[in-house]
């Protein structure tokens, strides 16, 4: 038998697979999806079988000498991959241009990456006369040997005298593939007897042997093997009871593996059960239905915030676990709460695991393996769930689908919105995409039937939406008014604060980016021909476009009203607390950004502690927009809703009603709340529609900007980007691939650039990019796979960095 394998080696040269022999020996244990050993050259590589097959009958006519060489190891009893899972991983890196082993990789937990390395062992030629010469080589001698980069580590000084040491022969180098996979051990006690007799012999026991007694009647109770620590704790006796009863032969205490979960200590508060609203029931009759039919379908279930999207998820979860079917439900990272994990602990119990970047990889590898093992029927995760090794899937739900979080911004540069169709369909699945602000790609799919629209307008018992006040920032610097918080804020925090009552206050800040506005009158630096935002840059006082390359200097008086209060344009965090303290003497404040969240777990903490009203104030960038629930917060406001408008992102709008929407949903879910919303650009519909609640008035205006300046969804976007460390070098790669390209795409496509990136420079890199604008390009994919073969070895050559971004979700 032959096998096909796909190396660890992220290159395009060894992006195909290898062919190997399956010796005698591993015939029954190697399947498609098994994890294998392979001799590469000189080397030893970790790779993944993708296709089993029997040789040609005239091997040698096929090409297939003795060449080929044998498969060394399969490495997992059960292999990590299914056969799905191996096509899925071919259309990806069709699809995104990435190389197989990366789509292969990014499946399965980190600690089944095996990494090669040189190990070093002693040799029979190793005396002890000569291992006494060296720390090392005793070492060697006495142990089974050492990985050569802890040798160096561990004995710096002797790394120097290893050539010699190999050239008398008394070590060996070698290369070994193994994973750093752990398992956790614990002691088990179980019954060596069955329970009947272990009821007898208890009885026969004398009255002072209680304990002894005490335990053997627990375990018969149990029916289970107990955790070793968990009986001595539960029922205070020591462990030489236990032990007494092993010598008996009564009770047997095994090591066996147990699963890290880092949830199991926690008593779950049993959740009320709803009885389901009219919206609630309509919309799950209707994927009910699919789920019953037992067919490919996809449904966009646009819900207001508060709207109970969430008890629809979960009933539609229950009604495909009882047909046997398997269901894996996604969330944004920063979602991934542990009241959302309690929520579906309570519901499914231990038939749920959880995947989130919080777990520690031995935690991960634990939960992935019930997936694999088939003793879960439910997963919840943030985006690479989506890999769950499931065998008889029969639901995907998407929550907050239209969250960036989705897309993965490294190789494979997937969105897991598409590999959830992608799996959908082959499994005779249904797809669920859940939001309040479904993105304007989904939303339009779904108009055009592509998804069935599912809504529900009403929040849950009937619970008003929040009241919105829009602050219209120009006027209060015309009344003199400098501070960033406008009069009705300021008076509303004053009144808050008074009430006891808890505020948000939130800063749509993102990343680097500066734009110019005057602050009189709102105008802002567009350009001409991409209808986004001017980016400032200091250096030398222009304002660029980083999809086209257009610049203006940055104008001393506003262009529109003359104004000398132009100028770029950003608050921090920090400001806004500093602020707070100076206003608001003695408040009590907590500052959620990225420097006061590095820590893991510092995020939860946080939370924690504004949860139990420690704070009066939650001043956080994004982060802070969705998913919370916090009963006591009646005010939220807007410092600057501004800085996601003018994001140099053609889906600025789109992000800052995202935004502003998801925020306001924070406020009032249990009492009525207040909204206040500042900003310079007071009349920009992605403002006005957040304000009223008004998602397809917003759809409306976007859909019709979208197709005035070519975007999606009526053309699709790749990105490509260059870097390397010198320029002239970035800039004659951009420029010669975009000369290449440029006559081999349709006469609809259109190709801007090359121009620097948005982020020029990237840790001592410069950046180039092309953006491709495409409508009709069925073959877009193939075309650029192509044009990166024809530079393949000038790339090399000159160790150009080039990516490529198929649907770019961060264009900055
Ligand atoms: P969404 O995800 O649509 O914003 P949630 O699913 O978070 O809304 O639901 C909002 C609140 O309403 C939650 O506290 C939830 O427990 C509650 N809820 C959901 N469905 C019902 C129902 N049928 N009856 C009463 N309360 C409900
Ligand atoms: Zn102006
Ligand atoms: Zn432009």
């Amino acid at each position: 038998m032959l096998a096909q394998v796909i190396v660890d080696v992220a290159a395009a040269r060894t992006d195909r697979p290898f062919t190997y022999l399956v010796p005698q020996a591993l015939r029954e244990r190697v399947t498609v999806g098994s994890r294998v050993v392979v001799p590469f050259g000189p080397r030893k590589l970790q790779g993944y079988v993708v296709a089993l097959e029997q040789p040609p009958a005239e091997p040698a006519a096929a090409g297939l000498g003795q060449r080929l060489k044998p498969l060394e190891q399969v490495l997992d009893e059960l292999p990590p991959l299914t056969p799905e899972l191996i096509e899925l991983a071919a259309w990806m890196s069709k699809q995104y241009l990435c190389p197989w082993i990366t789509a292969l990789q990014a499946m399965i937990p980190a600690v089944l990456k095996g990494r090669a390395e040189k190990w070093l062992a002693a040799t029979e030629l190793l005396d002890e006369a000569a291992a006494a010469r060296s720390p090392l080589l005793s070492e060697l001698r006495r142990g089974g040997g050492l990985s050569l980069a802890e040798a160096e580590k561990r004995f710096p000084g002797e790394a120097a005298l290893l050539s010699g040491w190999l050239e008398a022969g008394w070590v060996s180098l070698s290369e070994r593939v193994h994973d750093r996979v752990t398992r956790k051990l614990v002691p088990l006690v179980s019954l060596a007897v069955p329970k009947e007799t272990a009821a007898e012999l208890a009885a026969s026991l004398p009255a002072r042997a209680e304990r002894m007694q005490q335990v053997l009647c627990y375990l018969a109770e149990c029916g289970q093997p107990v955790p070793l620590a968990e009986l001595l704790e539960l029922l205070q006796v020591s462990r030489a009871t236990v032990s007494s009863l092993q010598k008996k032969g009564w009770v047997r205490i095994e090591r066996q593996e147990v699963y890290r979960d880092p949830y199991q200590r926690k008593p779950l508060a049993p959740q009320p059960r709803h009885q389901l609203t009219a919206q609630q029931k309509a919309s799950l009759a209707q994927i009910e239905r699919m789920l019953a039919a037992r067919q490919y379908a996809a449904f966009l279930l646009h819900g207001v915030t508060g709207s109970g999207k969430t008890e629809v998820y979960m009933e539609a979860i229950e009604r495909t676990m009882a047909q046997g079917r398997e269901a894996i439900f996604l969330v944004p990272e920063i979602a991934l709460t542990p009241q959302m994990v309690e929520l579906f602990k309570a519901r499914f119990g231990d038939k749920v695991a959880v995947l989130h970047s919080a777990l520690s990889q031995g935690e991960r590898y634990d939960e992935w393996r019930k997936i694999q093992r088939q003793e879960v029927q439910v997963v919840v995760g943030a985006r690479s769930a989506i890999f769950a090794p499931f065998r008889r899937l029969g639901l995907i739900v998407i929550d907050e689908e239209h969250e960036t979080s989705y897309k993965q911004e490294e190789t494979p540069r997937y969105h897991a919105r598409d590999v959830a169709i992608w799996r959908a369909k082959q499994n005779q699945a249904v797809l669920v995409l859940g939001s309040a602000t479904p993105a304007l790609e989904t939303y339009a799919l779904a108009t055009r039937g592509r998804y069935q629209l599912l809504t529900m307008k009403e929040r849950v018992g009937g619970r008003a939406m929040p009241s919105v006040h829009l602050v219209d920032m120009r006027e209060e610097l015309r009344s003199d008014n400098r501070s960033m918080f406008s009069r009705l804020l300021h008076e509303m925090i004053e009144d808050r604060l008074q009430k006891r009552e808890q505020i948000v206050l939130f800063l749509n800040r993102r990343g680097f980016s500066t734009f110019v506005m005057c602050r009189a009158c709102g105008y802002t630096l567009r350009c001409p021909h991409c209808d986004i935002s001017l980016t400032y840059h200091r250096t030398n006082h222009s304002a660029r476009c980083h999809y086209c390359g257009y610049a203006v200097l940055q104008p001393t008086h506003c262009p529109a009203c003359q104004s000398p209060h132009i100028r770029f344009f950003g608050t921090g965090t920090q400001k806004v607390e500093q602020e707070l303290a100076r206003l608001f003497p003695g408040v009590r404040v907590i500052r959620m950004d990225v420097d006061t969240t590095a820590q893991k777990g510092a995020h939860e903490a946080l939370l924690g502690r504004f949860r139990n009203q420690l704070a009066d104030v939650l001043v956080g960038t994004q982060m802070i927009a969705k998913g919370l629930d916090f009963p006591q917060v009646t005010l939220v406001g807007v410092v600057a809703a501004d800085t996601s408008l003018h994001l140099p992102d053609f889906r600025a709008a789109e992000k800052t009603f995202q935004l502003l929407t998801q925020v306001g949903g924070r406020a009032g879910r249990h009492s009525p709340g207040d909204v206040v919303i500042q900003t310079y650009s007071p009349d920009h519909y992605s403002i006005r529609c957040a304000a009223r609640h008004d998602y397809e008035g917003f759809y409306q205006i976007e859909l019709a900007n979208r197709r005035q300046a070519d975007y999606p969804p009526f053309y699709r976007l790749i990105l490509i980007t260059f870097a390397h460390p010198e320029l002239p070098v970035v800039v004659r790669a951009a420029e010669s691939y975009a000369s290449y390209l440029r006559p081999r795409l349709a006469a609809s496509t259109r190709l801007l650039g090359p121009v620097a990136s948005p982020i020029a420079r990237l840790k001592d890199r410069f950046r180039f990019q092309l953006m491709l604008k495409y409508r009709d390009e069925p073959n877009v994919t193939e075309l650029l796979a192509q044009v990166n073969g024809h530079f393949f070895d000038w790339i090399k050559q000159h160790q150009v960095a080039v990516t490529v971004d198929v649907d770019p979700q961060m264009l900055i």
